[in-house]
């Protein structure tokens, strides 16, 4: 009996279509984000299991519940990677980047797996698409890593991606507001679900960013504005200034908390009223102390994610008509002779220089099949042009170029083909 197999829970295949969408999104953030000085960094799919939890916090739900955690043949205990900071502020620190770099901004893409809930726009292996930027304190460090997500979303038309932010204080301020809402917070604890109470004990801000109890809790509980000291009260101003100034529209909301530790300053969420329950599409913030408690130099750093299964979702939601693509130019035979020569025809015209810069594509190498069937499968992709070899056409130095669309056909010479397909007529 032959098992069945198919892809595991929480998991897909990206198939050609979505390929395609997935190369679109990826072309577009790699153009934008070197413009914005951006190079692209790959990091391992697996990394140290201690690296998460110390990078992310081992109190958060992801380290806690959501790593897939193994043991390898050395019994080194080790995890896929949840997320892509950790990874790169590791190598940014193991590569010594800041002593060759003055500044250094990274992205990555690649893909991220989490044990979570399978639901739709939430899978157990989904895509990001990251950038971190190493050695900027300064307000403006944040809001030109806003300005160029921002824009992402605007050149692929996402119109309606809502900007949140906050500043979570730092570590000389944020104590007391960390203090005021655990008296709020347990001045409440009747009202709170069994996992907002254990967020009370375990990481209390996370309480605020709890889907059942977190929009109530919203109104009535401390607003960390109040706490922020001169120096973190000024740095987020200076960050709204600088994106009102570039014509970035945001909200701040005093609810957001990002789940991970290791925020500290300005924290941005992007979500779209297109997505279902799931319709954060990218999120990020200031994590200035990471590099260092992690052992590295003393350096500020910031950088965000993006969902590309969640951003590419929205993309449809804005573009459901994909353009209908030109079939490929399809080479058919007949004979064996003919079939060796049109085997030579079709790399020659596979390897032209300007079919390729005019976006032809060549198809073809079923030369065996009957003539009907390969004019068959060229009508099945949507090929307008077939050209056709027998034993005539090889002993004059010829080609038979048939109209698809229009049925017709004529006998052209070897060295007027290309010129026709680049007309494609
Ligand atoms: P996070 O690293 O949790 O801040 O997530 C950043 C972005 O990645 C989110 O805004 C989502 O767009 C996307 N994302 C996070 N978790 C998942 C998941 N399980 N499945 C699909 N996309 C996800």
């Amino acid at each position: 009996m032959s098992t069945k197999f198919q892809a595991v829970r929480g998991t897909k295949d990206i198939l050609p279509a979505d390929a395609s969408q997935f190369q679109y999104l990826e072309a577009v953030a790699l153009s934008l984000f070197s413009r914005f000085g951006f190079e692209e960094i790959r990091t391992p799919t697996f990394e140290s299991l201690e690296l998460f939890q110390r990078a992310m916090g081992s109190t958060t739900d992801v380290v806690q519940k959501e790593m897939y955690v193994f043991e390898d043949r050395g019994e080194r205990k080790l995890a896929l990677r949840p997320e892509g900071t950790a990874g790169v502020v590791r190598a940014f620190i193991e590569h010594h980047l800041s002593q060759t770099h003055p500044f250094c901004k990274l992205f990555y893409i690649g893909p991220m797996f989490r044990a979570e809930r399978p639901q739709a726009g939430r899978y157990r292996e989904f895509w990001q698409i990251g950038a971190e930027y190493f050695g900027n304190a300064a307000p403006t460090a944040d809001a030109e890593v806003l300005v160029m997500l921002r824009t992402l979303y605007q050149v692929l038309g996402i119109k309606d991606a809502k900007l949140k932010i906050n500043s979570l204080g730092c570590s000389t301020c944020r104590p007391t507001y960390t203090k005021a809402l655990i008296d709020f917070l347990n001045s409440q604890r009747s009202e709170l679900d069994e996992d907002c109470q254990k967020r009370v004990d375990t990481n209390p801000l996370r309480a605020l960013d709890c889907k059942v109890d977190g929009p109530r809790l919203e109104a009535k509980a401390p607003d960390i504005a109040r706490f922020w000291d001169a120096e973190c009260k000024d740095h987020f101003e200076t960050v709204k200034a600088l994106l009102t100034s570039a014509g970035v529209v945001y909200e701040r909301s005093s609810r957001l908390v990002r789940g991970l530790d290791y925020y500290s300053r300005t924290v941005f969420e992007l979500s779209s009223s297109v997505l279902g329950a799931q319709n954060a599409l990218a999120a990020g913030g200031r994590y200035d102390r990471l590099v260092k408690e992690m052992g590295g130099p003393d350096i500020p750093a910031l950088g965000f994610a993006l969902g590309v299964e969640r951003t590419l979702q929205a993309l449809a939601a804005v573009r459901p008509q994909a353009p209908e693509v030109e079939g490929p130019v399809f080479v058919a035979a007949m004979g064996d002779q003919p079939a060796a020569e049109a085997f030579k025809l079709l790399t020659l015209l596979r390897l032209s220089p300007e079919l390729a810069k005019a976006g032809v594509r060549v198809e073809g190498g079923f030369f065996e099949k009957k003539l009907g069937a390969q004019l068959g499968m060229a009508d099945r992709l949507k090929s307008k042009l077939c050209i056709i070899l027998g034993e005539d056409e090889v002993k004059n130095g010829k080609v038979t170029l048939k109209n698809l669309g229009a049925g017709s056909q004529e006998s052209i010479l070897n060295a007027e083909l290309i010129p026709r397909l680049l007309n494609r007529s």
